[in-house]
């Protein structure tokens, strides 16, 4: 636990170091946020998340970034089972359908978008529901296909090796402010 609080401090530290940040992040599942293909998974197992993974997600709560999952896993009901056991189901928050729930406390719509379609239209429709520009969106995904697509529409897109961690966090916020000052220029 102590790890997660340390993480956590050193992600709210480095975002405060940029004048630009996300509005929203969105999250791969498999081999991004945590190191297995739930497809090869029994909803009885106890899984466990990438060690930064935990961190980062707290550190956007605490700074009111909100966080998405688009995920291609042809086993949903694996992924779901999972999120709820890790106590991490409520962290992300977006605005748009197909699986959702509610949280008592806030009533918001969470969003996890399991498709087998390209993940650009996984982003098409995040953008048409929530109103957040491309370029006001930082994405995470260990395919170099989906970042490669989704980059295209003007996403920041950062391909993970070793899943999400304090060093890719900071790639992405950097080469997110980098992009934004682009545009300004
Ligand atoms: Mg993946």
């Amino acid at each position: 636990m102590e790890d997660v609080e340390k993480v956590k401090a050193e992600a709210v530290q480095m975002m405060g170091v940029f004048h630009v940040l996300p509005r929203l992040v969105v999250f791969d599942l498999d081999y991004t946020l945590w190191p297995f293909y739930c497809e090869c998974r029994s909803k009885r197992d106890t899984p466990s998340l990438y060690p930064h993974s935990r961190g980062i997600l707290s550190a956007l709560r605490d700074k009111g970034i909100d966080a998405a999952i688009a995920s291609k896993s042809p086993t949903p009901d694996i992924a779901t089972v999972f999120l709820q056991k890790l106590r991490i189901t409520s962290m992300f928050v977006a605005r748009f359908t197909q699986l959702h729930f509610i949280n008592h406390q806030i009533i918001k719509i969470k969003e996890i978008f399991y498709t087998w379609t390209p993940k650009t239209e996984h982003f098409q429709k995040i953008h048409s529901r929530t109103g957040v520009p491309y370029n006001s969106m930082l994405f995470f995904d260990d395919d170099n296909n989906n970042i490669k697509g989704v980059s295209k529409l003007g996403v920041t897109s950062i391909l993970v090796n070793n899943g999400v961690n304090l060093g890719a966090f900071r790639e992405g916020l950097t080469k997110f402010s980098q992009n934004k000052q682009k545009k300004r220029k």
